[in-house]
């Protein structure tokens, strides 16, 4: 396995928070990064060595990019495919244009998930309003959700459908898209698996993640989860089956609703992001490794690093919008690691910075 010593430089594609906290872990590795991304305000611009802002379509920059980077990776999974196989023919691109394609299309997704033996919600793919009618026609069970198959997060794109007579304004909200119809799943939980593969096949998990959410934006991530060890050992073995799958190398998440069953929790995956993820932010300051250094280290082609806990356990809270304003609070809190996205506005929903404490207990 041929590593890239430090030294070398990482490109990230994507320039916001990721990719900044992506940048600030390959500098302590002593890696150098240059991001390439659209926007001339782009967070993570501040803290890399050199940067580009053009579009992901530009293939004259993306040459260039090529040439001053040793390897790529990318911090958004909506990068179109092309830009990744475009950059795959000049230098190694992880994770790879397989893992990206899938994890693009909500469809792929929970087929992929299935095919390995693991439960998801039933789906069925629709593309146009006739196609709702026959497949609800045929009996599938409302209450569901319909979902844009692409480019959709934080509940965009979707639209729930608790009766029939929904259905007409759901589909209309897709906008002629390429969507996906779920069932609503009766969960008590939302927990993630953040986990890495190295260039070598070695697989590593966090903990387990617990995550709450508020109008549809992750709030506050707890870890470990408070699941059975059985149930939180299979959820981290299906992000296994799965990365192997797709030969992932680099960090990546997978969202699992805990549905209750007989006294038993059950599994049922909901999505896959082939990036760092927001539910392992803990991990900056609550594991031995963060995930930002691990992703780097697999991109780079090292050893990952060990993901054990500092603590008993680790809580992040996320900080959007106006929360931020309370920055001097949380600075002076015993305790706290206070980490801001460097973002200039502070708009409603924006993601401008979290923090992170550690639990004196394990979670209950
Ligand atoms: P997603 O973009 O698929 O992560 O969905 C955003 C949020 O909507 C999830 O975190 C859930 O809280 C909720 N949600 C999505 N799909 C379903 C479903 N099939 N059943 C129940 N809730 C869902």
């Amino acid at each position: 396995m041929t590593a890239f010593p430090p030294g070398s430089t990482i490109g990230i594609l994507g320039g916001g928070q990721l990719g900044r906290m992506l940048a600030l872990a390959a500098g302590r590795l002593g890696l150098k990064s240059h991001i390439y991304a659209p926007e001339a305000d782009s967070p993570a611009f501040d803290v890399a060595a050199s940067h580009t802002i053009a579009a992901y379509e530009d293939e004259a920059q993306l040459a260039k990019f090529a040439k001053w980077v040793d390897v790529a990776t990318y911090e958004f999974e909506n990068i179109p495919v092309s830009t990744v196989e475009f950059l795959s023919a000049r230098i190694p691109v992880r994770p790879g244009a397989k893992a990206l394609a899938c994890a693009q299309d909500r469809m792929n997704e929970k087929s992929l998930a299935r095919e390995l033996g693991a439960m998801t919600a039933d789906f069925s793919a629709i593309d146009s309003f006739a196609d709702l009618e026959n497949v609800l026609d045929k009996g599938f069970a409302v209450p569901s959700v319909l979902k844009t198959r692409r480019l959709g997060y934080d509940g965009k794109g979707q639209a729930k459908i608790l009766a029939r007579a929904d259905a007409e304004a759901a589909w209309t909200a897709m906008r002629d898209q390429p969507s996906i119809l779920e069932s609503f799943v009766n969960f008590r939980a939302e927990v993630s698996v953040v986990a890495a593969r190295a260039l070598d096949g070695t697989f590593k998990a966090f903990d387990v993640t617990e995550n709450e959410h508020r109008n549809h934006i992750l709030h506050r991530s707890v870890a470990p989860a408070p699941l059975n060890a059985d149930v939180a050992a299979e959820a981290v073995a299906i992000a296994e089956k799965i990365a192997e799958k797709l030969d992932y190398v680099g960090v990546f998440a997978i969202e699992f609703f805990i549905v209750p069953d007989n006294g038993h929790d059950r599994l049922f995956v909901n999505e896959m992001a082939p990036r760092v993820h927001n539910s392992g932010h803990w991990t900056m300051d609550g594991a031995l490794t963060s995930q930002f250094e691990q992703h780097i280290r697999a991109v780079a082609g090292w050893p990952l690093g060990s993901t054990g806990l500092n603590a008993p356990g680790a809580e992040m809270i996320n900080l959007i919008g106006d929360d931020i304003l309370t920055w001097e609070k949380i600075a002076a809190e015993p305790g706290a690691f206070f980490h801001h996205y460097g973002k200039k506005d502070a708009r409603p929903g924006r993601k401008m910075g979290h923090v992170n404490r550690l639990l004196p207990k394990k979670p209950a």
